[in-house]
């Protein structure tokens, strides 16, 4: 098995950590074609685990298309969003327009303080629809058209995105 380079700092010194399992649901639906588990890697030099082979961008993004609404809404006590929750106070009435890559329903972005202007890129219709609901401006389906907006955002955040990204470094600001 030849060693994946690391997608954050480019180091060749991975450990295999062990297999991932087949996919056969997606957010919270059955899917027709499984969904390959690939294995899951830990570099010696950064500490990034990550998963390899990743899929292809065009996988990601019809599962995320397809995915069911309220998945991840049903995770309403989620640690990591009181965790930055709780950071993203700091800028209560100092930040202005804030961006959630792939912020679904919009159930991060409605947790942050109201003087706050809402942001969000997400592929799933059905979940923008969900977030507009919540007061967000949904801008960009992908991250590549978000990427080709010349607007600026005091704070852009990117929670369960990272693993999925080929180049962590260039997809980073
Ligand atoms: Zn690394």
């Amino acid at each position: 098995m030849s060693v994946p380079i690391c997608r954050t700092c480019g180091s060749d010194t991975s450990r295999f950590v062990g297999r991932l399992p087949v996919g056969h649901v997606f957010a919270g639906r059955r899917l027709v074609d499984a969904v390959p588990g690939g294995g899951l890697w830990h570099c010696a030099d950064c500490d990034f685990v990550f998963r390899h082979p990743l899929l292809g961008d065009d996988v990601y993004e019809r599962l995320y298309r397809a995915g069911g609404l309220g998945v991840w809404d049903s995770e309403q006590r989620r640690e990591d969003f009181q965790l930055i929750q709780r950071y993203l106070r700091r800028w209560d009435g100092l930040a202005k327009d804030v961006v959630d890559i792939g912020c679904y329903t919009g159930h991060l972005l409605a947790l942050l303080p109201k003087s706050f202007r809402l942001f969000g890129v997400e592929p799933n219709l059905e979940a923008s629809t969900v977030a507009a609901t919540r007061g967000v401006t949904v801008i960009a389906a992908t991250v590549d058209d978000f990427a080709l907006a010349s607007a600026h955002y005091d704070l852009i955040m990117a929670c369960d995105v990272i693993e999925h990204v080929p180049d962590v470094e260039a997809a980073l600001p």
